[in-house]
């Protein structure tokens, strides 16, 4: 067996929630490639997804390989079982190769103190002052510091190596990339606790090709980016400084980097990201949440007619749901329920200020991101349309497909790999 098991250096995260647009979401890495980047697709869905959509991973399968096919792809791709631990990951054994290892809820639970100790004396020499390459920043590492962090991390950092030993054991097969995520929690963590993290996780050998660790700020679904764009770049850049010595202190593999788990649509730090990496020569993984979704949506209005009518029909129905559709997201979605239309207004809407008030496009004055945050969460209302919009899928492909290629080169692929 040939094994593969390194990572592109660009790699993009895509959510398609009805497995109906791969196609699309693809022609949009093809279009990178002929700008002569490279960047490998993979589609992430998490298990929270398909438990509201009643998909199974077998789907999203089905519809990459189909898509790949289609467009003749030849480059590698892989499907990601988004943010799994070990009550959900047997779901995608079988058909997943790409594993996002979710140790959050894991923070913050003390190991046994002679572990906690034992990691601690190993680590000694990293005592003093640290200035990464690339970096003016000096850490200052002190005893009290290392033994604070493997307090905090080191259970979380050896639940990733069970889930990791699990899915190793069940799959027989060294070809998948792993992720550690421990995104959705908190507090961020700080550039040097990455780093005993990362040491941490070399000594649970995990073959690990990303990790995705909470940044400072709200990266909320499908909305731009919250806070101080400054102290991003700072810690993004510091974050990448440390993995590059990480990779050598430690041993772990080359091609290691950071995964971004932006919720989509983070276009203000775009160019920050984008000159990070060509500052250090880094790769990175961008995650996109299931975003497609809202240009099926998008699609369909512009589409008019029975198209249309479904769209607004999918807005009321959230809107009077929406405490139910909003509960599972509350961490991750800000709407101000003042700022939604009443579904009477957007029933009087044409196509066209129906698609300009959901697209992200900040410069376009009808353009509403409680709308878009309410729409983004509110995929459980097509679900429980079933083939009625399945169907309007399929029947309106055209101007569906051109919103989502369109999307996602133009808002997230060039912004990020290739301006
Ligand atoms: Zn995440």
């Amino acid at each position: 067996m040939m094994i593969n098991n390194k990572l592109n250096k660009f790699s993009f995260g895509i959510g398609d929630r009805f497995a109906h647009q791969a196609k699309a979401q693809l022609a949009a890495i093809q279009k990178a490639e002929e700008q002569g980047v490279d960047i490998t697709p993979v589609w992430n869905k998490s298990f929270r997804e398909h438990t509201i959509i009643k998909s199974k991973p077998i789907q999203t399968r089905a519809a990459a390989d189909k898509a790949v096919k289609e467009l003749n792809w030849q480059n590698s791709y892989f499907l990601d079982a988004d943010h799994i631990n070990l009550n959900t990951v047997d779901h995608f054994i079988d058909c997943c190769d790409f594993f996002t290892l979710d140790v959050a809820d894991y923070i913050g639970k003390s190991a046994p103190e002679n572990e906690i100790e034992d990691f601690v004396s190993k680590q000694t020499k990293y005592i003093g002052k640290l200035t990464p390459k690339g970096t003016s920043k000096t850490f200052e590492i002190t005893r009290v510091l290392l033994h604070h962090i493997a307090k905090d991390y080191l259970f979380a950092v050896k639940e990733a190596g069970k889930i990791y030993r699990h899915i190793f054991q069940k799959k027989q097969n060294p070809n998948i990339m792993i992720e550690v995520s421990m995104d959705e929690t908190d507090a961020p963590q700080t550039p040097i606790e990455l780093l005993f993290i990362l040491a941490a996780l070399a000594n649970e050998q995990i073959p690990l090709q990303t990790i995705a660790p909470k940044f400072s700020g709200r990266f909320n679904k499908g909305v731009d980016y919250v806070y101080d764009i400054d102290q991003f770049r700072q810690e993004f850049e510091e974050d990448l400084a440390i993995i590059q010595f990480a990779v050598s202190e430690f041993n772990l593999p080359e091609n290691l980097k950071l995964s971004v788990h932006s919720g989509s649509d983070k276009f203000s730090i775009y160019p920050v990201i984008n000159a990070a990496l060509k500052k250090f020569n880094a790769g990175v993984h961008i995650k996109t949440a299931g975003t497609t979704w809202l240009e099926e949506l998008i699609g369909l209005a512009e589409a008019g007619g029975s198209g249309l009518t479904m769209a607004k029909e999918i807005y009321t129905k959230a809107y009077d749901k929406y405490e139910a559709l909003c509960a599972p997201y509350a961490s991750v979605i800000d709407i101000d329920m003042s700022q939604l239309p009443s579904p009477d207004e957007v029933e009087a809407w044409d196509g066209k200020k129906y698609a300009e008030s959901l697209r992200h496009d900040q410069s376009n004055p009808n353009y509403n991101p409680h709308l878009r945050q309410l729409l983004h969460v509110g995929y459980k209302i097509a679900v429980d349309l079933g083939d009625k919009y399945l169907d309007a899928l399929v029947e309106n492909e055209k101007v569906i497909s051109k919103n989502v290629t369109e999307n996602i080169y133009e808002r997230h692929i060039k912004p990020i790999f290739i301006d």
